[in-house]
């Protein structure tokens, strides 16, 4: 479908290529319509596996699939590399970091980024996990902690370099915690000469008084019995005062740890600030049922960007939502453009999964409470089957059989850091040298003193 009769079609602009941007331009198939979906990355990524990149389980193609790919087959879309930078309402135009476009209808679906609680100069120390390049830096902070380890002479040192801490007990912070003390107990236990991996400290932070604070209680209780009986040290309703190169301070409490994980608090993207509405308090957009912004039923804004109330509730930031709501938008697009009214969005909640790591997981599913190999098996076929691309689900399949088997993670490579990315983790440079890869050559030194004498 191309040319002029196809250039007169009511133009739909999509901003954003994760779940509810992807899945509102799937729904929009074969509607006569001309569809702009733009991202500022390349790729559409699965994120609930993001923390397997971070610690080394997978590689980053395996869990993102090129956004122009996905849509190869789909006529009426057009993918455009592009960063939205603001949204002018009245004259229907989004504004791209070099140049702009129009619309007739506008999906806004650019989602979420971490949050600090306003102590935006934490994140040096403290990254947090959304977008591949923060995967590839946690991973390599975590790996060059371990070498680093390797290096060192002094126990002291030894134990911090040794000693992860990870704020924040929702999905994300279980995940990475559970696996990090996998990669201590199990992959990297016999590879280092210096010191015991196995005794890696990991340490879970949580402000509420439960991990997993949006599962049910049952399952909260759950997840942390097997957190601890995994190694973890959890920390409930402690709220971290401050992070720093040296670790995190709780209070009056103080953690030595060179590796802090940022799992804590979201906020949305700062493009809803130009829609000049109403917001709440996480700068998600107040829509209303209909997912449409107030005032301008030609705009829906979806997934994480979007705070959707329904049974005196908020609807979760969580995949399944976003993808419910791209598709409802779109649906009403559909609607709107056949004259018919929007109709109002319904959440149907499918449940909650979260694994702690190897054969263990939580799972809530309507009425139903699952918890070890039942819920992991679940968890497991669950990402499977919703990620996006069929070689992706045979190589994950493959590398989570293998890891199943091996006890390896195929992806340990540390990577230089990203450019412009945080601190490295060399120590500072007038620190005295302790390492022990220097033995050899003060030694020799020695030896050759003595033999002058
Ligand atoms: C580490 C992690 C683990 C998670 N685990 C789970 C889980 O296990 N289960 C679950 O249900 N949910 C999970 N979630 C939450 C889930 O991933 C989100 O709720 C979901 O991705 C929201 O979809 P979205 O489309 O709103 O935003 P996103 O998926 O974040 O997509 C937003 C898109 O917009 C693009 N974008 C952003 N700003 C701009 C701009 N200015 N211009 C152009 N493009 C832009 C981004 O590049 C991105 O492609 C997890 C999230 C994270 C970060």
């Amino acid at each position: 479908m191309q040319g002029s009769a196809f250039r007169e079609l009511p133009h739909v602009v999509i901003l954003g290529g994760g779940f509810a941007g992807l899945y509102a331009v799937r729904a929009l198939k074969n509607a006569p319509l001309r569809i702009t979906l733009i991202d500022r990355r390349n790729h559409h990524l699965f994120q609930p596996l993001l923390y397997q990149v971070a610690t080394a389980a997978l590689a980053a193609p395996d869990i993102a699939e090129p956004i122009r790919k996905v849509f190869r087959r789909q006529r009426n879309v057009t993918v455009l590399l592009a960063e939205a930078t603001s949204i002018d309402l009245q004259n229907r135009r989004v504004l791209l970091a070099d140049g702009e476009v129009t619309y007739d209808r506008l999906v806004v679906a650019t989602g979420s980024t971490h949050a600090y609680f306003g102590q935006d100069e934490w994140s040096r120390h403290a990254p947090g996990l959304k977008s591949i390049e923060d995967a590839f830096e946690i991973r390599r902070r975590v790996l060059s902690a371990f070498e680093a380890a390797e290096r060192e002479d002094d126990p002291g040192e030894q134990r911090v370099w040794l000693t992860f801490v990870v704020v924040g007990a929702g999905p994300t912070g279980v995940e990475l915690a559970g696996a990090l003390r996998e990669i201590a107990q199990r992959t990297l236990a016999r590879d280092f000469r210096n010191f015991d991996p196995r005794e890696t400290r990991v340490i879970l932070i949580e402000g509420a008084d439960r991990v997993l604070p949006p599962f049910p209680k049952e399952l909260s209780r759950k997840a942390r019995m097997l957190l601890e009986k995994r190694g973890v040290e959890v920390r409930t309703s402690r709220v971290v005062t401050g992070v720093d190169g040296e670790g995190v301070s709780i209070g009056d409490e103080r953690i030595q740890a060179r590796t802090v994980l940022w799992a804590a608090g979201v906020r949305a993207s700062s493009l809803a600030k130009s829609l000049g509405v109403a917001l709440d308090e996480q700068g998600r957009v107040l829509v209303k049922p209909d997912l449409s912004v107030p005032g301008h039923p030609e705009v829906f804004v979806v997934g994480d960007l979007a705070a959707v109330k329904q049974d005196g509730g908020w609807v979760p930031g969580m995949a399944p939502a976003a993808i419910q709501e791209g598709r409802h938008a779109a649906l009403n697009i559909r609607r709107s453009i056949e004259g018919k009214p929007c109709l109002p969005f319904q959440y149907r909640d499918r449940g909650m999964l979260a694994t702690i790591g190897r054969s263990s997981a939580v799972a809530a599913i309507g009425p139903f409470r699952f918890s070890g190999f039942l819920a992991w098996t679940l968890w497991l076929v669950v990402h499977i089957v919703w990620l996006i691309g069929f070689r992706n689900r045979l190589v994950v399949l493959f590398e989570w059989t293998w890891a199943y088997l091996t006890f390896q993670r195929s992806a340990r490579v540390i990577l230089d850091r990203p450019l412009g990315g945080p601190e490295t983790l060399s120590p500072p440079t007038d620190a005295p040298s302790r390492r022990a890869a220097d033995r050899p050559r003060l030694a020799k030194t020695e030896e050759s003193d003595s033999d002058n004498g």
